[in-house]
């Protein structure tokens, strides 16, 4: 007899874990405050080791037919300069939320895990049996506040499968998903007291006129459908030894959205949490020793990373640094596999 898990958010996370469980024919229970299919704010580009993971689940052929495309080639560009195209160190994976999130949540129901999807639950409750996957933590609004926006298009002309292009608010990516469709996601941060800028956040999306991003999107059609924005995200990483649950994804902490690795980051924490849970499950180690256990692999995974990230982003939204930077990345490919050697 085994025990039964729950876990709160059927996000990525924690369906990768409700997949992995299930495979070990362990009772698990996901509560989801969404319906699916739905959009999620994100650049939809999975780079990094939890790719292997999807593989190890079983779901590459799922993914494959829902449309999931390769990227091979990047290009970087500022507000006045875009490099040419480089290969990606590793290639990624690319597509929509709306069919991945989708396609792992009938890949759960199919082995018999238990969805509920539709509403949401006081986090105050998870205690002995329960995993938190519920996605980032929002953060106080003092100084710098962080935003993101996505929407999908159609007749966006890229010259590499994934396009970064930064400017003094933040960056766009314009990354190729399924169905010829271009995801257009940002990241954006402005002074709490600041109140310039444009006021509709898709002018944000656009870029300034004149910009090679601006240029991209000039003859675009968007999906208004697809249109989401997200707020008061926290980019201050958290050791997972510090929570006092068992986390996963976001919800232990949130790499900075430059790196595109936190998908990759909530995939590959499921999978370290398998195994310490499925031993709970059977009756060989406590709660706690479950909890300490995944957080341990956890913060061994994630704590380089997370810094190299950090410094990344720094490096990356330091406005004179830009232009020069990019220059350096498309003609120095040393720069580019370091930057992904480090953060992943
Ligand atoms: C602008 C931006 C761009 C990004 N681009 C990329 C990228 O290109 N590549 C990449 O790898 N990563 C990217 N990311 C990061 C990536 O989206 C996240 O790391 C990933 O979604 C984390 O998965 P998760 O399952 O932990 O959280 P989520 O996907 O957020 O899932 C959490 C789930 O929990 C549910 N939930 C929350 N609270 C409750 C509750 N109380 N009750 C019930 N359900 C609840 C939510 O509805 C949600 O479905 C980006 C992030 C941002 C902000």
């Amino acid at each position: 007899m085994r025990q039964p898990l729950t876990i709160l958010g059927g996000g990525l996370a924690g369906l990768a874990l409700g997949i992995g469980l299930r495979q070990q024919n362990v009772p698990v229970t996901i509560h989801e405050a969404g319906q699916y299919p739905r959009h999620r704010v994100c650049g939809e580009f999975v780079s990094g080791r939890g790719q292997q993971f999807l593989e190890r689940l079983g779901l590459g052929q799922a993914l494959a037919n829902a449309g999931a495309v390769p990227a091979r080639t990047i290009v970087l560009g500022s507000t006045r300069y875009i490099s040419n195209a480089q290969p990606l160190p590793v290639p990624a994976l690319c597509l929509s939320r709306w069919q991945m999130d989708a396609r792992l949540a009938d890949e759960f129901r199919r082995l018999g895990g238990d969805l509920q999807a539709g509403r949401r639950l006081d986090p105050s409750q998870v205690g002995e049996g329960w995993v938190r996957a519920s996605g980032r933590r929002p953060a106080a609004t003092a100084g710098l506040r962080w935003f993101g926006l996505k929407i999908h298009a159609r007749k966006v002309p890229l010259t590499a499968d994934l396009e970064m292009h930064f400017s003094p608010m933040g960056y766009v990516g314009l990354c190729r998903i399924e169905n010829d469709e271009v995801n257009v996601c940002g990241l954006f941060r402005r002074e709490t007291a600041e109140a310039t800028g444009p006021t509709d956040a898709r002018q944000l999306l656009l870029g300034l006129p004149g910009s090679p991003l601006h240029q991209r999107l000039a003859r675009a059609t968007f999906d208004d459908q697809s249109f989401c924005a997200v707020a008061g995200l926290s980019l201050q990483p958290v050791r997972a030894a510090v929570r006092p649950e068992v986390c996963i994804g976001d919800a232990v902490t949130m790499i900075p959205p430059v790196t595109g690795n936190g998908m990759s980051m909530a995939f590959e924490s499921a999978e370290l949490a398998v195994a310490p849970l499925v031993a709970w499950s059977q009756g060989e180690c406590s709660w706690p020793e479950a909890r300490r256990e995944i957080a341990r692999r956890c913060d061994q995974q994630f704590a380089r990373r997370l810094f190299w990230a950090r410094q990344l982003q720094t490096v990356l939204l330091t406005v004179p640094l830009q232009s020069p930077l990019m220059a350096l990345a498309g003609q120095a490919p040393w720069f580019l596999r370091m930057a992904f050697a480090r953060t992943r």
